[in-house]
């Protein structure tokens, strides 16, 4: 849960008034805070959490790291910035990326436009002056120009959805709003509720510590080794040398997952086009490799289940070779929906951990948890009795974080009502109706099928130029029509259903959340497709958009 603040910020009761607010401090809140101050505009960001960071800064819990390579998953809009920082692993940790957000923040002086410990309400676009009314929890009130929803994909975690916690008297905690202080499983029964990739993650680190570990699995996920490791001088020099062509690569790549020290080809072949032995060598290569080069191996694979099943069957091979019981293996194998369809996961020891003798699996898809009681929970007929529980499970993702605000365009439309039957977006930036009211990473972007600080970066990119547009032009208002969007949606639905993805209850769909409208929130048309569309738009004068 979101800390209490313990010092509240001076508050100005009087309206003030700002060209841009932003929300969020992660990275797309910081680099756009950092481009509109490069324009000459004043700008404040708001952010709930008590320093930069983002979901680097909220989900500290054991285990927690990108399985992006850091080299690729860092800003690039600074050489300077890039030759600066040095990444000391192939796959950065929570603690390095933290570290990371708060060196850029303070690198580009950005803290000073920047007020922590401050959640905003409500904002609210007033036709009469044609700018945004933004209102905090600490009732301040500020009038802007434009408003930014850097809010971040999966920042709203989900409720959680199982009947009787009040009763349970034994300590919560949520991967996704970890304690800052440490927390020490010894000598305690734990449960760990969520095999998405905050539970894999966590799963391997909590079993060392814990006197009994229960991992409650609903679904099964596909994991990969990540095989993280140190980068040693000589790499990260190689790295620093050639990253001007790294950049170009990952710009012009759908995931842009090209390999960080190493380049990993992209296939563009059909997995049946090929021998059953030279499939067999890839997806033994790609394994050997680790983290998710499987999303750039051959190119059916998430279209055609056919294709799919040949990498899904390795992968349970794979499984059944690492987790010495057959029932626990069996378990841990997904059979009912196609390889990485849900997110594909990235673990360090996660398959190992269920051959310890202080780890059980408990299946609750076929029977789920009834309820919590005093002392744990209850599966069936059987009562677990745990010390502390963990929740890994999961993210209001894409819209949960926007729909916590109170936001109101034109004709005192909320956002959430306009959305009720799923998002609405011209290019996943911006809908019609909330003029000047921009989304980083949006639904209807390639958001979390790219990497996300990159992909964050080339919006907050399309968004300073759309204002740059305006202020230079002497224009008020930007917003896309009605017609453009919806074409844009059809598209991105059109796009959805040619791949394997819409098949699957995973949160890409909404599917993870009871009663959410089922719709495909990511644009899976690749990133480099998109880029140029969002070029198209912009070299014909802003087409699909209205200004005034
Ligand atoms: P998630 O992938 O949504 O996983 C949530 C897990 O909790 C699932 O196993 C889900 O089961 C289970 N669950 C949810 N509600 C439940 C209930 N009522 N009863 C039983 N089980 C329940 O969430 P996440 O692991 O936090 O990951 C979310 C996303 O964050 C990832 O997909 C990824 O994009 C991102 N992430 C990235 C990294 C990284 O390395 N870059 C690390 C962590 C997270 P079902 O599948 O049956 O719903």
């Amino acid at each position: 849960m979101p800390e209490a603040p313990d010092t509240q910020p001076q508050i100005d009761p009087s309206i003030q008034t700002l060209d841009a607010v932003v929300i969020g401090a992660g990275f797309a809140g910081l680099y756009q805070l950092y481009r509109l101050r490069g324009m000459g505009l004043s700008a404040r960001v708001y952010e709930s959490g008590t320093d930069v960071g983002g979901t680097w800064y909220w989900n500290r819990y054991p285990g927690a790291a990108c399985d992006v390579e850091s080299v690729l998953y860092s800003y690039s809009f600074s050489k300077e910035l890039e030759q600066e920082w040095s990444w000391s692993e192939r796959y950065a940790r929570q603690p390095e990326i933290l570290r990371y957000a708060q060196f850029v923040a303070d690198r580009f002086d950005l803290r000073k436009d920047i007020q922590f410990r401050t959640r905003v309400n409500s904002a609210v676009f007033d036709e009469s002056t044609d700018r945004w009314l933004i209102t905090t929890n600490h009732g301040e009130r500020v009038s802007a120009k434009y408003c930014v929803m850097a809010t971040g994909c999966l920042s709203a975690a989900k409720d959680v959805d199982i009947p009787g916690l009040e009763q349970y008297k034994g300590k919560t905690y949520f991967t996704a709003r970890w304690p800052h202080e440490a927390v020490d499983f010894s000598g305690q029964r734990v449960g760990v509720i969520g095999t998405g990739s905050s539970g894999i993650q966590s799963i391997p680190i909590i079993a060392e510590q814990a006197k009994h570990l229960t991992v409650f699995q609903r679904t099964p996920n596909y994991s990969i080794p990540a095989r993280n490791g140190p980068m040693t001088a000589a790499q990260q020099q190689h790295v620093k040398d050639n990253y001007a062509e790294l950049r170009t690569r990952q710009y012009n790549h759908y995931i842009g997952l090209v390999g960080g020290i190493e380049a990993v080809p992209t296939l563009t072949t059909s997995a049946l086009e090929v021998s059953p032995e030279e499939r067999q060598r890839e997806y033994e290569y790609r394994w050997g490799l680790g983290g998710l080069y499987y999303y750039t191996c051959y190119a059916d694979l998430y279209s055609n289940l056919e294709a799919n099943e040949t990498l899904a069957e390795f992968v349970r091979g794979k499984i059944r070779e690492k987790v010495r019981d057959p029932k626990t293996a069996d378990l841990l194998c997904p059979k009912d929906y196609p390889f990485g369809t849900k997110r594909l996961c990235a673990d360090s020891g996660y398959y190992e951990t269920y051959n310890r003798d202080n780890v059980s699996l408990v299946d609750i898809k076929t029977t789920p948890i009834e309820t919590f009681t005093a002392n744990g929970l209850k599966v069936g007929d059987q009562e677990y009795a745990l010390d502390a529980i963990v929740f890994a499970t999961g993210f209001d993702a894409m819209t949960g974080a926007l729909f916590n605000i109170d936001i109101r365009g034109r004709d005192g439309v909320a956002l959430k009502d306009k959305w009720a039957a799923g998002p609405y977006t011209y290019l996943g930036l911006m809908t019609a109706g909330f003029p000047n009211m921009f989304i980083t990473t949006g639904p209807g972007s390639p958001s979390v099928l790219y990497n996300m600080i990159i992909g964050n970066e080339m919006h907050v990119n399309w968004i300073s130029d759309a204002i740059d547009y305006l202020e230079k032009d002497d224009r008020r208002t930007i917003e896309p029509t009605p017609e453009a969007e919806k074409a844009w949606v059809d598209h991105v639905n059109e796009v959805g259903e040619t791949t394997l993805f819409v098949q699957t209850n995973s949160w890409y769909v909404g599917a993870n959340v009871p009663g959410k409208p089922r719709v495909i929130l990511p644009y899976l048309g690749g990133f480099d497709v998109y880029c140029q569309k969002c070029d198209d738009v912009v070299a014909k004068d802003y087409e699909g958009f209205v200004t005034a």
